[in-house]
Parts: structure tokens; sequence; C-alpha cells
């Protein structure tokens, strides 16, 4: 049993544009750090193009074949003043939803404890039928679908300790009480949603706002006082995890004041749940994360502990 890595070099191919913050660099960091020797257990798998069909669990097929017929053949198109796309677009979504899908089988099935998928373009704030933030698919949600309806698994749960609030995935969660979605995240801050009187259907969305230069105790806190309580009485059957680190101190792009330390510690808690309730399944996918340096070390600190649970 091991920790399994998922990712494909079209996700590396993916390029917003010279002076855009989710830029290749950012993959490569991830991919550099998790050569070094101590990641050499890792189960290392290419990461296939998801199916339309699984991707049309969250977004309608209309919108995906739109999405696709945007991308350009040449130069660069803007979906939104954020979200650009290149020719090469297209199919580092496709890689970077099926990673997840192809994650979420291969857990399921047994061949592995856990997952991690090292993909971009990043997922939680896509709507169902709108690409914003950087983000083409959703791809936690899309593999969080895949388990349940696939896999038939009766509750799956999202945590997402993103900077910002994955909008998208509280979405396509918020009607069904089989999926449940917490989030930490700077509050305000973009994209505006995130506050804790959006609670879901059932109670099956929790929010945790912070507040600019909030640090590690805040952070703890909200996720031992109201997330964790949350998600044991939920009793996920399978925990994925969008994990962006742009919480950490020295990203650019928010003033959370988070260290490699809390990213271990927040994984430990959540394989903690998953080993209570879901028989230890965890795949985690990255989302935001901006810092080099800081990307990478959080990664690595990330995949330490849940290599350590395997
Ligand atoms: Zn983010």
């Amino acid at each position: 049993m091991t920790t399994l890595l998922y990712t494909h070099p079209a996700c590396l191919d993916h390029d917003p544009g010279d002076y855009h913050p989710e830029s290749p660099a950012r993959l490569r960091a991830v991919l550099e750090a998790l050569a070094a020797p101590e990641f050499a257990g890792l189960g290392r798998r290419q990461a296939p193009e998801a199916a339309l069909d699984d991707i049309a669990r969250v977004h309608p097929r209309r919108f995906v074949e739109r999405m696709l017929a945007a991308v350009p053949a040449s130069g660069h198109i803007g979906i939104d003043a954020d979200t650009i796309l290149c020719p090469a677009s297209g199919r580092a979504a496709l890689h970077a939803a099926g990673a997840v899908v192809a994650a979420v089988d291969a857990v399921v099935a047994g061949e592995a404890d856990n997952a991690f998928c090292a993909v971009r373009p990043p997922g939680h704030h896509a709507e169902p039928g709108r690409a914003m933030g950087f983000c083409l698919f959703n791809n936690v949600a899309i593999g969080a679908l895949r388990a349940r309806e696939v896999h038939g698994l009766a509750r799956v749960a999202v945590i997402d300790f993103d900077v910002h609030h994955g909008n998208g995935t509280q979405a396509r969660f918020y009607d069904d009480h089989t999926l449940f979605y917490a989030s930490t995240h700077q509050f305000p801050l973009y994209p505006g949603t995130g506050t804790q009187d959006e609670t879901g259907i059932s109670g099956n969305i929790v929010n945790v706002p912070l507040p600019p230069r909030a640090g590690s105790r805040e952070f703890r806190l909200g996720v031992s006082g109201e997330i964790l309580p949350a998600l044991n009485a939920f009793r996920p059957e399978m925990v994925l995890i969008s994990a962006g680190f742009d919480g950490h101190k020295s990203d650019p792009l928010a003033q959370l004041l988070l260290d490699e330390s809390d990213y271990a510690w927040v994984t430990e808690q959540l394989l903690e749940v998953a080993r209570r309730h879901a028989a230890g399944r965890v795949v985690s996918t990255l989302e935001g994360g901006y810092d080099l340096a800081a990307l990478a070390a959080s990664t690595a600190a990330h995949l330490r502990a849940l290599m350590a649970a395997g």
C-alpha cells in the first residue's frame, strides 16, 4: 500500500501568459520538490484525460463543449479577466480532471491508501456553468461525483484549505445532502463567497472565513472547532482535499500567515477522519499556491503526511 502521485506533461503546457500567477513554473516547482529521494516511494502514474461523462456530472455538456471549442488555435483567449486559455489549455484541463477521476478509482479499488494529483489548471472556482478564477473544470468535484455515482459511495466530502473560497465546489454540492464541502479561506477576498451563513441544504456546507493576517492559531481553531466535528458527523466514505497552498505567509495573492507545519497538521487531521469513517481513503488535488518556494515546501509537507499514513 502506498501513496500515488498523478500528473501529466500536458498540465505544464497550459500557459495563461507571461505575467499570470498561475504559471507552469508552479507545477515544475512541485514536481521538482517531489523528485527528492524521500519521495522515491510514491507510486507515479500518468493522468488520463477525463471522459465527457465524468465531467458532465458537474458541468452541463453544453458548457464543456463550449469551453473546449473556445480553446484558441494560437495565442490567448480570456474567459474572464483572470482565466486565460492558450492552445494547450483544453488538454491540460482534461488531464487535470482525469487525474482526480483516476486517483479516486485507484484508491477505491484499494491500489493505494491515498493519492495526490499534481495538476493544473486548478478547479475549485469553476461553477457548473461558469469557468472563472484560473479554473476551467472543477477537478475535485468531478472526482467526488465519480466516487458517488460510479463507485456507489454514500457520502463524499471535500475539504478545501486553499486561501480562496471554493465557490464552484460549494455551488455543485449545496443542495445535495450526500456531498459535504468545508472550506477555510481568507475573507474578504476573491471570489467573495464563503460566509458562515452559507450552510447548504442540511448543514453539508461549512465555511470558516478567516480575517487577513490570521495565522496558525486561528486556522487550527477553525478546523478543529468547526470543520472536524461536522465532518465526523457526516461520516464520509471518502475524503477529497482541495489542496491550495496560497494561505502560506509568503504567498503574494493573500494575507494569511500559515506555514508548512499547518499543512502537515491539517493533512494529519483529515487522514484521521478518513481512517475512522472511510477506510483511510483520501484523494488530494492541487489548487492554488503562488510563491514557488512556499508552494514546493508546503506540497512536500502535505505529501510527507499522506505517505506516513500509508
Ligand atoms: Zn487560491
